[in-house]
Formats: C-alpha cells, sequence, structure tokens
C-alpha cells in the first residue's frame, strides 16, 4: 500500500505520522502547503504542491479535511486524475449523502472508496489507538486494513458507503449528551461548594463514569478547555445529525440544545475551543453576572 495523504490538521497530521510508522505513506498534501513541508521534513515523505502530483505515486488516497464541500472538491480532482483501481479512504466527518454522492463519482472512474470517519479525538489520532466507523463492500474493508490497523484500534464495517457517516453521527449525538450532562452537572457540583477533584474521581468510579467526566472534568472546572474537539467542528457534526433526523421530520432535543449552546459559544469569540467550554454557560446559570 502506497497511501497518499490528503488534509494535515490536528487530526490528519498525526494520522499520516501513523501511517508513515507503518511504512505505508508515500506522499502528502495540505491546501496550507507549508503542513505538507513540515510533515515531509519530519518524515522524508514527498510534499506534493497538487493532488494530482501525487496520482502516479500512490494507490491509496486517504482523506481527512473539514467539512462536505471539501469532501466533494477533492473527490472530484480525484476522480479526474487517479488510476482505476486506486482506492479513495474518507476519514472526515460528513453526511452520509456526500459519503454517497463521493462514492458514486468515483465509481465511474473505478475507484473503490470507503467512508470511514474516527472518532477518539487528537488523543487518538496521535496514539493510532481510533475508533473508525466504516461503510462500503466487504472487500474494500479488507483492502483497507493496513491503513486502518495503522490509524486505529478498532475498525468496524457497518454496511454500505455512508453507513459509516451514519454511525458517526450516531456518536456525535450521544458526545453531545454527554458533553450536556457532565458540564451540567459539574457547575452544579461547584453551586454546592463540593471539592471538584473529589467528585470527578468518585463520579468517575460509578454509573456516571465517562471518557469526557474524567479527562475533561479536572480542566474544565478550573475554566481551561485545552484543545482536544473545537465546538465549531462538533456544531458542524450536529448540524448533520439536525439535517438526517430532518429528513424523518424530527427534531432531537440534544441536538437542538447543544446546536443553541455551540451558537452561543460562537457568538462569545469560543467557537476554537474544546467543547468543554460547554461548562461556560452552565456556570453563568449559578452566577448570571458574571
Ligand atoms: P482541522 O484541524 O481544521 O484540519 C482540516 C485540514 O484539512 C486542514 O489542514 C485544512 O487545510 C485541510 N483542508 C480543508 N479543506 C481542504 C480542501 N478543500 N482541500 C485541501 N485541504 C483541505 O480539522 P481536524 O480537527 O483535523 O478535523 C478533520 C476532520 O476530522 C473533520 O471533518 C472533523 O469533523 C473530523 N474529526 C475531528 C476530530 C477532532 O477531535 N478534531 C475528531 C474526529 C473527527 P488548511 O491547513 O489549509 O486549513
Amino acid at each position: 500500500m502506497k497511501v497518499g495523504f490528503i488534509g494535515l490538521g490536528a487530526m490528519g497530521y498525526p494520522m499520516a505520522l501513523n501511517l508513515r510508522k507503518a511504512r505505508l505513506l508515500t506522499a502528502v498534501y495540505n491546501r496550507t502547503h507549508s503542513k505538507a513541508e513540515a510533515l515531509a521534513g519530519e518524515t522524508g515523505c514527498v510534499a506534493a504542491c497538487a493532488i494530482p502530483d501525487m496520482a502516479a505515486q500512490c494507490d491509496t488516497f486517504v482523506l481527512c479535511v473539514s467539512a462536505d464541500q471539501d469532501v466533494l472538491a477533492i473527490t472530484d480532482t480525484l476522480a479526474g486524475c487517479l488510476h482505476p483501481g486506486t482506492l479513495v479512504m474518507d476519514c472526515s466527518t460528513v453526511s452520509a449523502d456526500t459519503a454517497r454522492k463521493a462514492a458514486g463519482h468515483l465509481a465511474q472512474h473505478a475507484i473503490a472508496f470507503l467512508d470511514c470517519p474516527v472518532s477518539g479525538g487528537t488523543e487518538g489520532a496521535k496514539n493510532g489507538t481510533l475508533a473508525i466507523m466504516c461503510g462500503g463492500e466487504e472487500k474494500v474493508f479488507e483492502r483497507a486494513q493496513p491503513a486502518l490497523n495503522a490509524l486505529g484500534k478498532r475498525s468496524v464495517l457497518l454496511g454500505p458507503v455512508g453507513a459509516g457517516q451514519a454511525t458517526k453521527a450516531v456518536n456525535q449525538i450521544a458526545v453531545a449528551g454527554i458533553a450536556q450532562a457532565v458540564t451540567e452537572a459539574l457547575a452544579f457540583a461547584e453551586a454546592q461548594s463540593l471539592p471538584l477533584d473529589r467528585v470527578i474521581e468518585v463520579v468517575g468510579s460509578g454509573a456516571a463514569a465517562s471518557w469526557f467526566l474524567s479527562h475533561r472534568g479536572p480542566s474544565m472546572v478550573r475554566g481551561q478547555y485545552p484543545l482536544g474537539f473545537k465546538v465549531a467542528l462538533h456544531k458542524k457534526d450536529l448540524e448533520i445529525c439536525q439535517r438526517m433526523a430532518g429528513v424523518r421530520g424530527v427534531r432531537l432535543p440534544v441536538v437542538e440544545m447543544t446546536l443553541l449552546h455551540y451558537q452561543r459559544l460562537l457568538e462569545g469569540g469560543h467557537g476554537d475551543e474544546d467543547i468543554s467550554s460547554l461548562f461556560r454557560l452552565k456556570h453563568a446559570l449559578f452566577t448570571p453576572s458574571a
């Protein structure tokens, strides 16, 4: 497998490094070229100035870019320059419809596609321990195994193209609910004048245990929101969930409430903070003048 990696952001850069460690990475491309040059400097792989420059050197492309329109623009370019038989794996979080559109376009050029969005944050990307939700044909999933194994600790095929993205939407709804519950609970604990580190320790050992409580709780109660997952990105994901539920005429309470809260955080200039900054709004409930 000779991988060309596209999109070297908070997730993509460490994911590309893990592919290099597994001796699978050949070339990288990023819209802002300096990031590709930095990775090439670190690893010795090729920093491509344009996507078609990688077509002759790579048999597999892994994408990890921002949003739906980026995936569609890039797969459009790939469709025009890749050899038949090439594999394209999209790790970005986009809608199931976008995955199906991208796959359909690539299939016209005999290019295989797997949607494989990831969960586990920047820590999971760095450690190669992502959970990877895949949609596509069984034989394409099998072919993608070397890259999936380098990037994650668990990859599961959930159905045809789009099923990976639909499962990621499930994940993002659950993440919103957990973030809502934990930030609210800790603001309540603070208002009860409880010793917050000890609350996190004991509550995190019982039925309310969660990764978010134990990893983000200690920093949020100190008013710190170190980046893992940006508010603006989760908002984009919840808008996808909102559209997917809307097709069935449903408005999901956790999704609607969290979108409202994220809009307030964005208006307050906190869109680039970690989603644990939801604690700001919960804390303010108890200190309205703050
Ligand atoms: P990010 O830090 O904003 O990085 C996005 C990268 O994609 C940037 O390097 C950007 O280039 C590049 N890019 C965007 N549009 C492009 C285009 N049209 N052509 C070429 N390159 C393009 O985002 P991220 O946190 O890595 O997230 C990437 C994807 O993974 C998103 O879909 C996100 O929802 C998903 N995700 C994120 C997390 C997380 O914890 N951060 C977790 C799971 C999944 P520039 O350098 O020019 O901006």
